[in-house]
């Protein structure tokens, strides 16, 4: 056994690990993190990196162009065979996560944060002095940090959100040249009944499909990814025509189930010292494309907490965005009020921007 008390130890090495874990080292505090995967890896994500995400990345020293983001300038709703384009109110960027969430890394063993790869952590608990975890063996720490985005950990499950029901997929493709040209530099939502799928630019050629459908909708075209995607096409013609000649570059697509989006952690007693921050403090809808400005936003007032010695942040910063993205998100499921949404944002395309504002993390908030 370790007997070091360390300063920090943080549970995952996504987005909100990965920038604590570089910001307390950066701090000259020992951070510990563990992340269960052993070396780069995808994850489901749709891989918009809005304004603020960005700008947090940068913060961090990663330079976007030189990681191959590429511009994302307008988005395109696609409903049935309308299609309406807008320009986004700010510039965005599409970035693998394979990429980002290992240059996060990168950065964070630079500043000289242990990075401690292939270790899943297996409980967490928290004592009057310190908080040990079992890993590969008990470690001790002044404060941890939970980051295990998407996953709960024992005994420190999270309660399910307000839309608990959605099947998430991600799949890379290679458009044909003329489909691949007329995506360049947006970013697509097709609204379809019971979710909605994103498409974007992808580094090498690539395209990011990244969707949510309804458990029921998943069970009726006999839960397989390619009968899916058929569905989709027979509900847009105008995605259709966007997949025609498309290739998968999986075998199969990455999915995952059981996300509480809508969910928003509040502690009756704030803890001294256990934090959490990511999808472990938060979770947005997908369609914003805000969960990773949230995971970055929330690893730096979580490092701040951690650095000052002040009890863990509620998610109560995030609640009305939260709110506002998840009505939203309710209502873009069901075929009527899709229905509204797209004439209403084919008559006013600005509302697209209203809606954009309405569901990022306030730009004064950004430390
Ligand atoms: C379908 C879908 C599309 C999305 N699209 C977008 C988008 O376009 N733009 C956007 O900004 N956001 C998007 N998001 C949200 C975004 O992916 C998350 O909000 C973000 O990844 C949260 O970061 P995190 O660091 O909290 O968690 P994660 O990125 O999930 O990272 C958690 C890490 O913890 C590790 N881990 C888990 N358990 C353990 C353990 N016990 N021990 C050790 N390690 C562990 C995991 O391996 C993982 O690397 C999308 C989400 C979904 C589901």
């Amino acid at each position: 056994m370790n007997s070091a008390i360390h300063d920090a130890v943080i549970v995952g090495g996504g987005p909100a690990g990965a920038a604590a874990a570089c910001l307390l080292a950066k701090a000259g505090r020992s951070a510990v993190l563990f992340e269960r995967e052993t070396g780069p890896h995808h994850k489901v994500c749709g891989e918009f990196v809005s304004v603020e995400a960005a700008g947090y990345l940068r913060k961090l020293g990663l330079d976007l162009h030189h990681l191959g983001a590429l511009p994302i300038h307008s988005v395109r709703l696609v409903r049935g065979r309308s299609e309406t384009t807008t320009r986004l109110p700010f510039p965005a960027f599409s970035l693998s996560r394979e990429v980002m969430d290992e240059a996060l890394l990168r950065a964070a063993a630079d500043r000289g944060a242990e990075i401690r790869r292939g270790v899943t952590v297996r409980s967490l608990a928290e004592g009057e002095d310190r908080v040990t975890l079992q890993a590969d063996g008990p470690v001790a720490a002044r404060a941890a940090l939970l980051a295990t985005g998407k996953h709960d950990l024992r005994g420190h499950r999270r309660p399910p959100g307000s839309i608990n029901d959605l099947i998430g997929f991600k799949q890379y493709l290679t458009l044909a040249p003329e489909q691949a040209a007329r995506l360049a530099g947006h970013v697509e939502v097709l609204l379809f009944p019971g979710g909605y799928a994103g498409l974007q630019p992808a580094a090498n050629g690539r395209a990011n499909l990244c969707l949510v459908a309804a458990k029921p909708v998943h069970d009726r075209v006999g839960r397989r990814w390619e009968t899916l995607l058929d569905h989709l096409r027979e509900e847009s013609p105008a995605f259709a025509d966007r997949l025609a000649g498309a290739t998968a570059c999986w075998e199969r697509p990455l999915s995952i189930y059981g996300i509480p989006y809508g969910f928003v952690h509040r502690a009756g007693i704030p803890s001294r010292r256990l934090h959490r921050l990511g999808d472990q403090l938060a979770v947005i809808p997908s369609f914003c494309g805000d969960g990773m400005a949230i995971a970055l936003h929330s690893a730096f007032l979580a490092a701040g907490r951690v650095i000052d010695g002040q009890p863990a942040l509620d998610g109560s910063a995030f609640a009305g965005q939260i709110r506002t993205a998840t009505l939203l998100a309710q209502a873009i499921r069901r075929p009527a009020l899709q229905g509204l949404a797209a004439g209403a944002v084919r008559l006013a395309p600005g509302l697209l921007k209203a809606i954009a504002y309405a569901t990022r993390v306030p730009e004064e908030a950004v430390p």
